[in-house]
């Protein structure tokens, strides 16, 4: 690891009945501003001025806003906030990918409320992995998150608010690039816990990510990541409109019931048959299939003859992700050659098959290995 875990402290807001502002509708500010009494005629341009502020100029203060009367401001202090999650801890791999540690609200006195956030720089983007749960439900085998027991889903709020403390941390506030270059170009859901059982959360905080008076993320650059949540995938497609990405694993149900042990209730066929209907494959966007490659497991060249097989109707792309081991796993990663020479079958067949490479390993910071520090530091004693 190069440096470096930053230990950082930042104002704690515990007060529940203060909301922040950032996980709210323009429509439910706009409601606000009409009890503050602000006179129909302005409500919708100070709705806008809140949200630029917000979204574009990054402040943490209301104090900061600038063109918006004081008595407004000092009103709306009371009732709500622009101030962010705490960072409990900040580390960045040797290759450059940084992680945050971050201290949630404490719900029914639980004493494990921490996420993990993750940037991944490459050199023409730079995507943010964000969490969706403190823990998770599933227990898919080879995933570190899936040892640490549910805590709670999050908030619409504290799923923006990821966003917004990396941009803080990364200095990629509008108000600093004239030109507009971001640092963070791509979201994906495909942090802590299953997005789709956290469904409303999940798509309110996108929604406001991509409300084009504030931080305008293009829907294209989202990906939502599930399990297989067969009822949800339609949802995702009309209501939340981001680009689909479903965590496959196995083209067998005997040998995704182990791994994804979620199969069971959503098998092979239903999954698939919702993938086939995916709304948004009508607009010839792809869905991306990953695929952890585990030694001896699902790695041979029948099967990928059987994903060839079960993929064949789907518009796909389909990503290899080298496993990535985490203290207490039981599987290994394929043999490089055996996860090319798998590439080149789905290749040969037509699909795009890149092999993803591992980032952040030093640091924990790879797909699967997301866990909250208080429940590893237990588990290390
Ligand atoms: N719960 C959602 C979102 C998490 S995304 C889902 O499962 O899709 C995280 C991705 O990393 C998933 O595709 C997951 O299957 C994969 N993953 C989990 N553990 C891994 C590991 N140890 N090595 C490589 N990939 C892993
Ligand atoms: Fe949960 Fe996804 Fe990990 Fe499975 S892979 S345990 S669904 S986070």
């Amino acid at each position: 690891m190069l440096d470096t875990s930053l230990e950082l402290s930042s104002t704690k807001h515990d007060n529940p009945n203060i909301k922040k502002i950032y996980g709210q509708f323009k429509s439910e500010i706009s409601e606000e501003l009409e009890k503050f009494h602000v006179p129909s005629k302005q409500n919708s341009m100070r709705t806008k001025q809140l949200w630029n502020w917000t979204f574009l100029g990054g402040v943490t203060e209301f104090s900061e806003i600038n063109n918006m009367p004081k008595e407004l401001l000092n009103q709306l202090s009371k009732n709500y906030t622009l101030s962010r999650n705490s960072i409990a801890k900040e580390q960045k791999s040797n290759d450059g990918t940084m992680k945050w540690l971050i201290d949630l609200e404490s719900e029914n006195n639980s004493t494990n409320n921490q996420i993990e956030t993750v940037f991944i720089p490459e050199e023409k983007r730079g995507t943010l992995c964000i969490s969706s749960q403190i823990g998770c439900t599933l227990n898919c085998t080879f995933c570190h998150t899936g040892t640490q027991k549910l805590v709670r889903n999050l908030t619409a709020a504290e799923i923006v608010s990821q966003l917004l403390i990396a941009k803080d941390r990364l200095n990629d506030w509008h108000k600093n690039n004239p030109n507009n270059v971001r640092k963070i170009t791509n979201v994906v859901m495909m942090g802590m816990g299953e997005p789709l059982y956290n469904f409303e959360a999940v798509k309110k905080a996108l929604q406001i990510m991509t409300d084009f008076d504030g931080l305008a993320l293009s829907k294209r650059r989202i990906t939502l990541s599930t399990s297989g949540i067969v009822p949800y995938i339609e949802r995702v497609g009309n209501e939340i409109g981001v680009s689909l990405a479903v965590s496959l694993h196995a083209a067998k149900d005997e040998i995704r019931d182990i791994l994804v042990p979620i199969n069971k209730k959503y098998p092979l066929r239903e999954l698939i048959n919702a993938c086939e209907n995916y709304p948004r494959i009508k607009n010839s966007s792809k869905i991306t299939f990953e695929y952890v490659m585990l030694k001896d497991i699902n790695d041979s060249l029948e099967d990928a003859k059987d994903l060839i097989k079960i993929l064949s109707n789907i518009p796909s792309k389909i990503n290899l992700i080298p496993f990535n081991p985490w203290p207490g796993s039981n599987y290994m990663c394929s043999d490089m050659k055996k996860i090319r020479e798998f590439a080149k079958v789905l290749l040969d067949a037509g699909f795009s098959s890149p092999i993803r490479k591992p980032r952040g390993q030093d640091i924990l910071a790879a797909c699967g290995q997301l866990k909250s520090e208080t429940i590893r530091l237990k588990i290390k004693k």
